[in-house]
């Protein structure tokens, strides 16, 4: 039985979190200016209560991240902006974590561009209202405060996507590895489950091994073996379209998900990549031969076991004799009407 799981994903548990704090921040005091009759500012803030959470729970229910990120951000902004002229200037202390909040939330370019206006819209109420040190003392600490904020937002998400590289991709080739094969095809396989349609979500694994390599380490050296890995992985992700993937399974095997393919179309370009490998000089006056499993997508079963069936045939193709392309089958013919029936009747009696 497949798994269905939703990850969410750390954008996505920021945002519904900021939304949480913020609403549940701002709820006392709008209490607090009812019962001491300020209605028309403790009806601001329970509006502004209502659209920070109803950010949040569209978050929940969309999982779009970038929008609502900076949707959020603006009305907390707006609300900063609007407080201030309706109280008075002594709202102004909540920008300093207002703006560490929107930088937390929002690319450091998008978050400069959503709180310098802020503070250009603020400054002239503090110039009346405070005397000219407080204002001078306001205008250096915000100040402080952005530069602060933009430097280490801009450096947290360039680690952030340099460990996102590290974790995702293989270090000598580039392809994407193992560990991110391994999710996108947990995820495919819970998205062709979800959508009953037969053939809305088909799509198929190809998994090659470069034939007799250790013996081509052993001829050329481990360097020459690592250069020809790198070549292969530039020329196929050359000759495939922009909607399969490629990924680096360990060694020198190689896995391409051809999204919206069968068996039959995935089997074709099996036969074109191998094709080429055999044509091509990955190396000065050396080429290569590979042997090809092919697999398409069934319902109810666990992605590793779709890859495993990929896998079988790839082993078969090697006892044939290598370099040639074999096609896994199906372990059961796709029903997808009675799949999902037997699973609700499951369900139900678990
Ligand atoms: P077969 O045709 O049955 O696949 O034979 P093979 O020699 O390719 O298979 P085997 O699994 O016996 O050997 C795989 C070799 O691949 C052994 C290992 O030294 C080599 N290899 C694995 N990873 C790398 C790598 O990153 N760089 C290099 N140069 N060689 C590698
Ligand atoms: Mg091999
Ligand atoms: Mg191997």
């Amino acid at each position: 039985m497949p798994k269905i799981k939703i990850h969410r994903s750390v954008e996505e548990i920021l945002i519904m979190a900021a939304s949480v704090v913020a609403a549940s921040t701002v709820l006392p005091f709008a209490i607090y200016r009812y019962f001491h009759g300020q209605y028309t500012i403790a009806l601001v803030e329970v509006l502004a209560v209502f659209i920070v959470a109803s950010i949040g729970l569209l978050v929940w229910k969309t999982r779009d991240t970038t929008y609502t990120s900076t949707a959020l951000s603006a009305f907390i902004l707006a609300g900063l902006v609007l407080l201030n002229y309706l109280i008075d200037s002594s709202i102004f202390i909540w920008t300093y974590p207002i703006i560490m909040t929107v930088y937390f939330l929002n690319p450091a370019k998008r978050s400069a561009l959503l709180v310098i206006p802020t503070l250009l819209a603020l400054f002239p109420l503090m110039y009346i209202e405070k005397t000219t040190i407080e204002f001078a003392s306001a205008i250096v600490t915000v100040i402080i405060t952005l530069v602060f904020s933009h430097l280490v937002s801009g450096k947290i998400r360039q680690q952030n996507e340099r460990l996102q590289n590290l974790i995702n991709y293989d270090g000598l080739t580039g392809a994407l590895n193992r560990r991110s094969l391994d999710d996108r095809l947990d995820l495919l396989q819970s998205l062709y489950f979800r959508h009953k349609a037969p053939g809305s979500n088909i799509v198929s694994v190809i998994i090659f091994d470069i034939d007799d390599f250790k013996m081509i380490n052993d001829t050329r050296g481990h360097l020459e073996g690592d250069k020809i890995l790198i070549n292969l992985t530039k020329y196929i992700k050359k000759m495939i379209r922009k909607t399969d993937e490629f990924y680096r399974y360990g060694g020198e095997e190689f896995v391409v998900i051809v999204n919206g393919s069968n068996l039959y179309k995935a089997g074709e370009l099996a036969e074109k990549i191998r094709a080429a490998i055999e044509e091509t000089e990955l190396l000065k006056d050396l080429t290569v031969t590979a042997s090809f499993g092919v697999a398409e997508i069934q319902s109810l079963e666990e992605s590793q076991s779709w890859l495993a069936r990929a896998d079988k045939a790839l082993y078969r193709a090697k006892r044939a004799g290598k370099n040639r392309v074999y096609l896994a089958n199906p372990e059961k013919v796709n029903d997808f009407e009675k799949d999902y029936e037997n699973y609700k009747k499951e369900k139900s009696q678990a």
